[in-house]
């Protein structure tokens, strides 16, 4: 191709735009888990806009209820407002997912997107606490802004920033080394010891899967050790659930499987279900200090993300069998690329839980990219991610049928072989 029908997006597009330098190709309609472009080629959808689109581009049942209340006239925006929309989305989301896990939280909603949420949570802990620290977590990723940016963990991502605004100290994250015990005893040591030079910290903030930190799944005893140790400790639990949050990892909340139960939480990306921004906070009932207009938006709270979120709350919760599918699905994965590990052990590690899926390049991290640029000549995106990019990222919508599932993982399974054989 001439790539003549993309020059604009070259001469006027900042710079800083990133997926589309290695997908030349102008898109223009999606369903289900395939995307195409302009010329009419079909791509196979394994990125699902970074955990955006859990379920599927354009389902049918949220484009009707959009349709809906676009052709009533429904308001759009309203600010903070009570609209028909709103309440809709926190009688689902209070009776559907928060009730039946006895899961007492307030819910906010902090403003358009992920980051969003991530600074309304930093904000709250620091004003509950009165402390102004934060520790974080070695390869983490919280967001784009100042806040969230300071407790992200990935140097290439905070280049732009310069100098943090919130003091945040980065913790091994787990297997960074090894232990769980070690691990934890040694943070216990320096939050006790007054000689350490760490600022006692309002909060904790973890991914349970590092997303762009290239899959990296904690396990279950280390999220329990790290849950312990904040309630000793005296300091607020964040589980950031904009990425893997929304059934990802199999459970509607990626903590689930820990038996834990964070103070605060995030969500966006897929809380929207169709789509469109939407992003939420939630939190102790007890924690609820924040004073009238305290933190707030002009784009918070999009009514018709409320819309499409509504029936996404709906879907998941009777359509049970979207949870065994997702683990089912996943276990498939592992399955199937673990062969490809058997022939190539030195070279490959698979990552991850549920449909967070990662490829890991152990030894010759370029041949990520690699990787990603000829799945995309065979019509399949995926995403790397990592601190080198030598993961491959799998974030396929989670209704996609097994057949969809085999053809794009054989794709991608080829390449990486013929990349390295
Ligand atoms: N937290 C996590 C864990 C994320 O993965 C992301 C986005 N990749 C964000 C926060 C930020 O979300 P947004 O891009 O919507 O601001």
């Amino acid at each position: 191709p001439d790539h003549s029908d993309v020059a604009i997006f070259g001469e006027r597009e900042s710079e800083v735009r990133s997926y589309s330098r290695n997908w030349p190709e102008v898109f223009d309609t999606a369903k289900g888990v395939r995307i195409t472009t302009e010329s009419g080629e079909q791509y196979l959808d394994f990125f699902g806009g970074a955990g955006a689109l859990n379920y599927g581009h354009n389902d049918d049942d949220m484009k009707a209820a959009l349709l809906e209340h676009i052709e009533r006239d429904g308001i759009t925006h309203s600010l903070d407002k009570f609209t028909v929309a709103k309440r809709r989305f926190l009688q689902s989301f209070s009776d559907k997912i928060l009730e039946p896990r006895g899961l007492d939280y307030k819910v906010m909603f902090p403003g358009p997107t992920g980051t969003n949420a991530v600074e309304s949570a930093l904000k709250l802990a620091r004003k509950v606490t009165g402390r102004e620290a934060i520790l974080n977590f070695t390869n983490s990723f919280h967001g784009m802004t100042l806040g969230s940016l300071s407790v992200t963990g990935n140097s290439m991502k905070r280049a732009g920033a310069g100098i943090p605004l919130v003091h945040a100290t980065p913790m091994p994250y787990d297997n960074y080394f090894g232990g769980i015990t070690e691990d934890f005893q040694w943070m216990e040591r320096v939050l006790e010891d007054s000689g350490s030079g760490i600022n006692r910290p309002a909060a904790v903030i973890v991914e349970c899967v590092q997303g762009e930190g290239g899959i990296n799944a904690a396990r279950a005893e280390w999220l329990k050790a790290l849950s312990e140790l904040c309630k000793r400790q005296d300091i607020l639990l964040i589980i950031d659930d904009v990425q893997m949050g929304c059934g990802r990892t199999g459970e509607f909340f990626s903590f689930e499987f820990a038996g834990i139960k964070p103070d605060i939480v995030t969500l966006s990306k897929s809380i929207g279900g169709y789509g469109l921004p939407l992003a939420v906070t939630l939190f102790r009932k007890d924690l609820d200090v924040w004073a009238a207009g305290e933190h707030n938006g002009t784009f918070r709270g999009n009514n018709l993300a409320f819309a499409t979120a509504a029936v996404a709350i709906e879907k998941y919760w009777s359509d049970d069998k979207l949870q065994n599918h997702t683990l089912e699905n996943g276990k498939w994965l592992r399955e199937f690329f673990g062969k490809l590990v058997e022939k190539h052990p030195e070279e490959l590690e698979l990552r991850g839980r549920g449909m967070a899926f990662g490829i890991a390049f152990l030894k010759r991290p370029e041949l990520a990219e690699e990787a990603l640029a000829e799945c995309f000549n065979r019509k399949l995106l995926v995403e790397t991610a990592g601190p080198n990019d030598e993961v491959i990222k799998f974030l396929a919508p989670l209704v996609i049928t097994r057949d969809e599932l085999e053809e794009g993982s054989k794709i991608c399974a080829e390449v990486i072989d013929e990349l390295l054989s």
